[in-house]
């Protein structure tokens, strides 16, 4: 009975790996685009298409059904119309269209798709959630021949070295984060790859990180920066830095972005990448995180260390900000439906979220009293609001850094992940 178990599910793996190797090569191409819009609008247009020497995602799960992300990008194999490959992200882009310049000023951002090298031509197809409805919505659609060598550029552009900081295994079946550093010189190259190996064993104290090292590479591309820090806009600090990372994005001090799409995933491409992660040169608190997008924070703030796992968080697992206030954000949750973020809830469709969580008798919402200090219930205040939406514990990583944890909802989500990217 063995035998034949062993032996069907190798056919299906068979199956499986085959359609990657009918339709894709094992590298990747990258597609960048402008996004342009304003608070109701979003607007799509090609820049240029680029091929990369590394694909770090599974060559067996090609299919992202998570919803997590604010757009979708599909990818068909043109002559039959199958759906080949898809991904959920959310964008800077995306977050700016809810602040207050969106609702009277148009702008337009850098975004970059990426998917494993096609070997026969197919159709790129750019989607983005309505907020009336949470569904996809089609914008646009982009046909490329892999054989169009005027089209396809081999530049190779910023090209670095790359430092090893953890090995669990091969790219395709692991998750792979690649470090990219802003704000070190060359002569700090050597803090850096310190500051990596302790970015390693920040990340890695915390679950269900620590039970899953296994499961992740992790990768350091050697870039330096021509000057040593970052912008700081509001004092008047400018840095030469190679990804121009800045305090002030969208308004908001310690929100620690880059709008320089393109050199950070020139950058990026020096290793296989699942996840970028951006590791700045500065004392000062700061960070960010956007899903399947890319991570920022810095080396040197008492808070390092939860910073990292707080952003990637986000941009890893989806998982919302647990917490009230402290956003420049409008309507960023339609609270007539349920969130996607696996971690926040509107009640709206709880059954989809953690109620298989929470205990017999534990009350719905839960009052934030000692009695359910530990218990996974429905607490009222997160994703920015005091009203409408609800996390899943009083405390956790996804709220505040008093607490030492993440709640069982963030890391029953953060599992999922990992399993999904090492198939
Ligand atoms: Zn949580």
């Amino acid at each position: 009975m063995k035998n034949i178990l062993t032996i069907l599910l190798s056919l299906v793996s068979v199956a499986v790996f085959g359609q990657f190797d009918k339709y894709f090569e094992n590298r990747t191409m990258r597609v960048d685009y402008y996004h342009a819009g304003d608070s109701k609008n979003d607007y799509y247009y090609i820049d240029e298409v680029i091929a990369e020497p590394y694909w770090g995602g599974s060559l067996v799960n090609l299919i992202d059904d998570t919803n997590f992300g604010k757009y979708l990008v599909k990818v068909l194999d043109k002559a039959s119309g199958t759906l080949i490959y898809s991904r959920s992200y959310s964008t800077l882009f995306g977050e700016w269209q809810t602040v207050d310049e969106a609702r009277t000023v148009q702008k337009s951002f850098s975004e970059s798709v990426v998917f494993p090298y096609p070997k026969a031509e197919v159709t790129v197809v750019f989607c983005t959630k309505a907020f009336e409805t949470g569904k996809y919505v089609e914008k646009y659609r982009y046909d490329i021949n892999p054989a169009d060598v005027c089209l396809i550029k081999h530049d190779n552009r910023n090209k670095f070295p790359v430092y090893e900081v953890h090995k669990g295994g091969d790219a395709n079946r692991k998750v792979d984060i690649v470090i990219v550093p802003d704000g070190y010189t060359a002569s700090q190259m050597s803090l850096f790859k310190k500051d990596c190996e302790k970015f390693k064993n920040e990340f890695f104290k915390y679950e269900p990180y620590t039970s899953h090292k296994d499961d992740f590479n992790i990768h350091a591309v050697l870039a330096p920066s021509q000057e040593s820090g970052v912008d700081e806009p509001c004092k008047g600090v400018w840095k030469n830095t190679i990804v121009s990372c800045s305090y002030w994005s969208l308004g908001s001090e310690r929100y620690l972005m880059t709008t320089d799409n393109k050199t950070l995933r020139d950058v990026a491409a020096n290793a296989p990448y699942d996840q970028i992660y951006i590791l700045v040169n500065s004392t000062k608190y700061g960070g960010g995180g956007i899903f399947n997008w890319y991570c920022t924070g810095v080396n040197s703030n008492k808070m390092a260390g939860k910073i990292i796992v707080h952003e990637f968080g986000h941009g890893f697992a989806g998982l919302g900000d647990e917490y009230v206030g402290g956003s420049e954000y409008n309507d960023f949750y339609n609270l007539k439906l349920e969130p996607a973020d696996p971690n926040v809830t509107t009640l709206v469709d709880f059954d989809s979220k953690w109620k298989d969580m929470v205990e017999q008798g534990t009350p719905v919402p839960t009052p934030e009293t000692s009695e359910y200090n530990d218990k996974v219930g429905v607490y009222e205040g997160a994703g920015y609001l005091r009203k409408g939406l609800y996390r899943p514990m009083q405390d956790c990583l996804m709220n505040h850094f008093g607490c030492d944890a993440f709640c069982p909802v963030c890391q029953r989500a953060i599992v999922k992940m990992i399993e999904f990217y090492c198939k």
